[in-house]
């Protein structure tokens, strides 16, 4: 396996990488060292480390006690850049107590400030070089023994940080040595659900990869009690174990060098408690239908927190198959990935589950275990046993999920011509989980309201069950058989899944009309790209803090990621897409991969001679961040394509000349909505051109918006397109609708048309009936409805509302409001109506009151149409009575989608007093899980009276949030967001600004927070461009 990038690339650093890669000026100096890549089985003996000289005064500490200070940081700084690889301080940032509070920023996000840091780089380049010129006077070269200096009575050594015990850890890197290979994990685990503990011991057998001296593998809040250690058949001896907690490891050292192929046992005896966050071997609890308390144990351990639960060589890359036992009480059932093959008494009167040995190698992340009292429903679907778990109360609420899941598991099995190699695939609904689900080897978890769904529900409710279901089955082949080596290609896993979840569905259950969810994905995942703070879908390897990897579950590795899959497959010839993927599964299947083993497998499947590298087309899409803007300009049957850089920017600066190959695909009038009417250029340069015939009226590229790029079109191409519309609006496929309305917001943004030419586009829309361009101007509007409701544009605000309603008013009052069929039309009805009531359209509120009134009567059996129900509870809660009488349904419902809306609807309240009560109770945890809260503070921040509450409780909370959510993680990125990306004035800026930089290693690295700025900067800048427009054409 091969690294993703050249060797040269792969050493700059991230932001130089992004800038100048494309560039054709020459690139920047490669002097930084990267000493983080993954080594590969063999690899160099990683005991070959940095060596330092002691007379700096930066390395005589020892690591852990203290910050550096600015000046010393400058001194690390200027040396990594050197390559003096100073301990590799790039991945210093500890998970909890970071000995290195002011790095440099994560590499896995750009800062706003490009030039400031080139200018930087280059004074301390030549600030250090000052520096090294005097050191070197004397004629000192860096040598293992030492510098045969006058002072060098000192000599050089390995700079280690200090263990627990006060004894020097022998290693010093936050990726753990390669010497080692685990093979095989026996895990026996007691969990005490009434103290809340659990002991365990762990016995790891392993081969040594190169001679060493140690063994140092993960460990965090686990208390190791006893350590033995036996090399091949000799005697088993007890061993000290020393810890280095900042950086969650462990080590053994030895005194002579234990040698490679040599086959050794470490065991390993702790104790801990169950964790009280989301991750780690942690407890959870629900209610039953008698109001008890029931607890229960689970798992969740990616990215990071397997070695929470057992001491482990905790990356994706150290495969092992693992054995797992598991004690409990008799009232408890234990599920993990294989089978049970058997159950013993134990003299206490305990029964201990073994389960299978995995029959397959897998990553430590994948490992799950349950204890709890769930009942199932299980069908056979060819040799795999698929069930479906629950809490006993919601067994009727599985068959959905079931059903799912079987026809999925034979179409994937079909698909990738590999069988799901397991005899057993569970899934599992646990009552407070964080993420939506988690792809766990043959035990899926998911949230309740992910999995479980009544019969009766609506399609619409059900389509996001089959979208969990269907992105996780996936993994089990994308991500599970096949691993990225590291997490800076994470893409490679959840990039497929969420490509597949939509496709598979597309094609398997297309009356769930996932098409307009998979383009609505792909704006969203356009809007974070288009910032200067987003980062490549395939990132350098500086992803090493705990914070860097849980930054890596973005929507740039999930959206994007599918997206590009997308643009690839829909322009490849026929079938190579899929022969590649088959090669690449069955090429790597047990092991692990980076970017370019997948790129070439799709290349090796090539069916056409002349046909461009697929290795080189996408290379320039998962190299680099951002997307291209392709500006389209015609003189009679001459087209000129130019490609830039879409790149949204306040202060108007050019950041890059990247290229990208870009597929572009075109159709005119001719012939424009069939799929054969597509016709392909593959734009490679800055510009180029192409012949149509004089006689076309108009081009319109991207066809369906299948491509990952923004078309501008030029005044008279725009105005072409949009008498087209109005003169016959299926002229043009309703996807490819959507994209010029997306395209059109988007350049006004950029600047590059005025909001007047949009408001000319979207006129064509009061004869518009299709479910994704509706949505996707309903969503464009109410993103500027909201800005300016935040700014108190009281003028401007009714004038919009007016607009909206005077466009959208005939169809919003024509929507019926009873049980619909089609997903399609539900989507629609759904957004028209939650437009319509949140802007107080009386039609709309009168119905919304009727059916909630008749839900009520009847003791809710008279059901509110799922697709419906989110709106008419947010109107029912805009009174205190409604409000209070929905919290009491909230607390005894069973009914998990029905539950969430609930939840949304009591979040939407403009009440203080309840939105103080929802928020705290969200971050408490009791009515509320506080899973939920990320969804109650986005919620909340949408509505006016919410939205600067919210901040001021996310500031004051914001230690207790981040102890429930790790930092950089999803819902911290969820909470970012939507408590600060409708700010638009410099204080606002300010306040943010100066919150995060005050919370050092709390938070003020993540890439959100430059997200955020970078956003209200934005809406400043377009609040400033726009008003005026606004007050003269809306
Ligand atoms: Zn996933």
């Amino acid at each position: 396996m091969e690294d993703p990038f050249d060797s040269e690339r792969a050493s700059l650093p991230r932001h130089m990488i992004e800038n100048s890669m494309f560039e054709e000026e020459p690139d920047v100096v490669d002097l930084a060292k990267d000493s983080t890549a993954f080594p590969e089985f063999p690899a160099l003996d990683p005991d070959e480390v940095v060596y330092e000289p002691r007379s700096s005064r930066l390395l005589v500490r020892g690591l852990g006690e203290n910050d550096l200070d600015d000046e010393e940081e400058d001194y690390e700084s200027s040396a990594r850049l050197l390559g003096m690889s100073f301990m590799n301080r790039s991945s210093a940032r500890s998970p909890s107590a970071s000995p290195y509070i002011r790095q440099a920023p994560p590499r896995s996000c750009s800062r706003p400030s490009a030039r400031m840091l080139v200018v930087g780089v280059f004074i301390l380049v030549l600030v250090t070089s000052m520096a090294m010129v005097l050191y070197f006077l004397p004629g000192c070269t860096f040598t293992k023994a030492g510098c045969p200096k006058a002072n060098s009575s000192t000599p050089m050594e390995l700079v280690y940080p200090n263990s627990t015990n006060g004894e020097l850890f022998p290693w010093n890197e936050l990726r753990l040595p390669a010497s080692v290979r685990p093979v095989n994990y026996d895990l026996s685990l007691t969990p005490n659900l009434t103290s809340m503990t659990f002991t365990g011991r762990t016995i790891i057998n392993m081969i040594i990869q190169h001679d060493t001296k140690r063994i140092v593998l993960h460990s965090s809040e686990l208390n190791i009690i006893k350590a033995t250690f036996q090399v091949g058949e000799g005697k088993s001896v007890e061993v000290k174990v020393l810890e280095y907690k900042p950086w969650q490891q462990i080590a053994v050292s030895f005194p002579e060098d234990l040698k490679a192929g040599q086959v050794c046992v470490l065991t390993l005896d702790y104790a801990a408690n169950l964790s009280h966050t989301y991750d780690g071997l942690y407890n959870s609890s629900y209610n039953d239908k008698t109001g008890a308390k029931r607890v229960l144990a689970a798992t969740q351990f990616e990215p990071q927190a397997a070695r929470k639960a057992f001491p482990c060589f905790d990356e994706p890359a150290f495969k092992a198959t693992f054995l797992v036992r598991i004690t409990r009480e008799p009232e408890y059932i234990t599920l993990s990935n294989m089978p049970k093959a058997k159950t013993t008494t134990l003299p206490s009167g305990l029964l201990e589950d073994e389960f299978e040995q995995t029959s397959v190698n897998m990553s430590t992340y994948l490992v799950a275990f349950i204890v709890a009292n769930f009942t199932s429903v299980t069908r056979n679907v060819s040799k795999t046993l698929v069930s479906v778990y629950s809490v006993p109360e919601k067994k009727e609420h599985t068959h959905y999920a079931l059903d799912t899941a079987s026809r999925l598991l034979q179409f994937y099995n079909t698909l990738f011509e590999i069988d799901y190699p397991l005899r057993k695939l569970d899934l599992v609904a646990i009552p407070d989980f964080l993420a939506g689900a988690m792809e766990n080897w043959g035990l899926i978890t998911f949230r309740e309201t992910s999995l479980l769904v009544r019969n009766q529900s609506s399609s619409l409710d059900k389509q996001l069950i089959a979208n969990v279901v269907a992105h996780e089955l996936a993994h089990q082949w994308f991500g599970n058989l096949v691993t990225m080596r590291w997490w800076n290609d994470l893409w490679l896993n959840e990039g497929f899944a969420t490509y597949w979840q939509y496709t598979s569905l597309m094609t398997e259950f297309p009356q769930l009309y996932l098409d307009n969810v998979f383009l609505e994905e792909r704006f969203k995942a356009m809007a974070k790209d288009s910032l200067n703070s987003s980062h490549p879908v395939s990132v350098s390897a500086q992803v090493t803090t705990p914070e860097q990897v849980s930054e890596m579950f973005d929507s740039i590795t999930y959206e994007k990621g599918a997206s590009l899959l997308l643009m690839l497959s829909s322009t490849l010839p026929d079938g190579q897409f899929r022969k590649g993927l088959i090669n690449y599964l069955n090429k790597y299947n047990g092991s692990n991969t980076v970017t370019d083993d997948l790129w070439n497998s799709i290349t090796q499947a090539q069916v056409l001679p002349q046909q461009e590298s697929v290795s080189d087309m996408m290379r320039t899409w998962t190299l680099q961040k951002g997307f291209p803007l392709v500006t389209v300009s015609r003189k009679g049957g001459e087209v000129t394509l130019t490609q830039e850089p879409f790149l949204l920017s306040a202060d108007n600066a050019t950041y890059t000349s990247s290229l990208w190959h870009i597929p572009v695909t075109y159709v005119n009038d001719s012939c424009s909505s069939a799929p054969s009417c597509r016709q392909m250029f593959t734009l490679r340069n800055k510009t180029a051109t192409l012949k149509v015939s004089e006689s076309v009226k108009w081009l319109k590229l991207n066809y369906m918006n299948t491509g990952f790029y923004i078309v501008h079109y030029g005044d008279e191409g725009w105005a072409a397109l949009i008498d087209a519309l109005k003169t016959d609006v299926n002229t043009l496929t309703p996807h490819d609708r959507a994209s010029l309305i997306h395209n059109i917001f988007s350049l006004s943004r950029l600047g590059h048309v005025s909001f007047r030419q949009v408001l000319s586009l979207l006129d064509y829309t009061t004869n518009e009936t299709e479910t994704a361009p509706l949505t996707e101007a309903l969503s464009q509007l109410s993103s500027v409805y909201r800005l300016l409701d935040k700014r108190q544009e009281l003028g401007l605000v009714a004038r919009m509302k007016a607009y909206i309603l005077g466009h959208f008013g005939p169809l919003m009052d024509s929507q019926d409001w009873g049980e619909q069929e089609s997903v399609s039309s539900q989507e629609l009805r759904s957004a028209l109506l939650e437009m319509a009531c949140s802007l107080g359209r009386q039609n709309c509120t009168e119905q919304a009151t009727a059916l909630y009134e008749q839900w009520t009567n009847s003791n809710q059996t008279n059901r509110i149409p799922g697709d419906l129900q989110r709106v008419v509870f947010s109107v029912a809660a805009l009174s205190d009575a409604g409000w209070l009488s929905l919290l009491d349904t909230y607390r005894h419902t069973i009914d998990d989608s029905e539950k969430r809306k609930i939840l949304q609807a009591l979040a939407s309240t403009q009440d203080p007093r309840h939105i103080v009560w929802i928020l705290s109770e969200g971050l408490e945890g009791g009515i509320i899980h506080t899973q939920e809260l990320p969804l109650v503070i986005s919620t909340v921040s949408d509505r006016f009276a919410g939205h600067l509450f919210v901040w001021d409780f996310v500031k004051e909370s914001w230690d207790r949030i981040i102890e429930k959510f790790p930092v950089g993680s999803y819902p911290i990125q969820s909470i970012i967001k939507s408590t600060t990306s409708q700010f638009s004035t410099q204080t606002h800026l300010e306040e943010v600004q100066g919150f995060f930089s005050r919370l050092k290693e709390r938070g003020s690295q993540m890439c959100s927070v430059q997200e955020a700025l970078e956003t209200i900067r934005l809406n400043q800048h377009w609040m400033d461009r726009n008003l005026a427009t606004l007050r003269q054409w809306l």
